[in-house]
This record gives structure tokens, C-alpha cells and sequence, in this order.
């Protein structure tokens, strides 16, 4: 099974997207935690990412498909996974379909979780305090937002078209968003 978590920064994709993973028992893959793995690694990888991740930027396509390609065509990617953070243009979204489609597979489930803009710059803010990441920043949060709405929720009515948006309540309880999340990816 291949399942894509969608939705604006802080609205619960990493969170929610491992319990998941979990109870689907397939591997959660984050291109967001992977590449601050590179960066804090130091490697090529990082090294390319970091510039446009600390401005709350998207990283280009180009890169972003080749790490995707990568894992897809590794044991990790073969069985089915879950994705979060991923894909992020309409790009990325026909090369994952094209990487997919070489091996007979398809996205099964897009699940989308909303949240309300204040609450979602709330939970950022109040991240920030905690784990110190770079990118939660106001100015960098305003404009990952303003990236979201821009470059990536265009991607719905990509996927739309297929039959496979799930739009799911990101507000409230963690258990109750990841019963709404079973659920929405049960069909
Ligand atoms: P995230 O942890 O998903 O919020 O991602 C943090 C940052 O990593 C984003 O603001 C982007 O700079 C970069 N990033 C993560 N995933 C992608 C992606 N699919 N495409 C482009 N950039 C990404």
C-alpha cells in the first residue's frame, strides 16, 4: 500500500503519519526528516538542502525525486509506504506516479489533514520553543505556509482526478485524528 499524508506545515503529518505506519505495518518515510538527517550529516545531500530549508523553502524537484527513486527502488520502498511531507509539487507528484507505475504500483490513499491557519502557526510557535528547529521561525513559518498554499495544495486537484483524496479533521485529539485516519485509508 502507498500512502501519501498531505497537509500545511504543523498540521500533524509526522506525528499522525507514524502511528500509522505503524498500525499499516509499513515504513514511514519523511522527506523532511531525511533531509535534516543530510544536513546535520553534513553530507552532499544536506549540504544542497539546507539554504532552502532554514528560508522555508521548497528543496528543487530534482533533488527531492532522486532521493524518492531511491528509496522506492530499495527494500525498504518495495512492500508499500507511507509518506509524509511528500510529494510537495505537482512535479514530484507525476514522477512518484511514473516511479510507482515501472513496478505495476499506484498511490493508493492521499490523505489530507486540515487545520485551521491560527492553530497551525500556533503549534509551530510552540514547536519552535521545544525542539529548537531552525525553520520554525515566524518569518520562515509564514512562508512555508504561503509555499503550502501555493506550490503543493494545487496537488489536490492532481490527485482528484484519481479518485484518492481523503480529507481528514487535523483539529483536537491525536486519537481521534488517527481513528479519522484509519478509517479514511481503510476504503
Ligand atoms: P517538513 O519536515 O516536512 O516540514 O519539511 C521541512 C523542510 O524540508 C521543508 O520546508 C522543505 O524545505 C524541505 N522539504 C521536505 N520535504 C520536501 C519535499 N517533498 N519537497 C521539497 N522540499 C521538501
Amino acid at each position: 500500500m502507498y500512502v501519501m499524508i498531505l497537509g500545511a506545515p504543523g498540521s500533524g503529518k509526522g506525528t499522525q503519519g507514524k502511528i500509522l505506519a505503524g498500525h499499516l505495518g509499513i515504513p514511514q518515510v519523511s522527506t523532511g526528516d531525511l533531509l535534516r538527517a543530510a544536513v546535520k550529516a553534513g553530507t552532499p545531500l544536506g549540504k544542497q538542502a539546507q539554504g532552502y530549508m532554514d528560508k522555508g523553502l521548497l528543496v528543487p524537484d530534482e533533488v527531492i525525486i532522486g532521493l524518492i527513486r531511491e528509496i522506492l527502488d530499495s527494500d525498504t520502498g518495495r512492500g508499500g509506504v507511507l509518506m509524509d511531507g511528500f510529494p510537495r509539487t505537482v512535479a514530484q507528484a507525476e514522477a512518484v506516479d511514473r516511479i510507482l507505475g515501472e513496478k505495476g504500483n499506484r498511490v493508493d490513499h492521499v490523505a489530507l489533514l486540515e487545520v485551521d491557519e491560527q492553530e497551525l502557526v500556533q503549534r509551530l510557535l510552540a514547536r519552535a520553543a521545544k525542539e529548537g528547529r531552525s525553520d520554525d521561525n515566524l518569518e520562515s513559518i509564514e512562508r512555508r505556509l504561503r509555499v503550502f498554499h501555493e506550490q503543493t495544495e494545487p496537488l489536490l486537484a492532481y490527485y482528484e482526478t484519481q479518485g484518492v483524496v481523503r480529507r481528514v479533521a487535523g483539529m483536537g485529539d491525536i486519537d481521534a485524528i488517527q481513528q479519522r485516519l484509519r478509517v479514511a485509508v481503510a476504503g
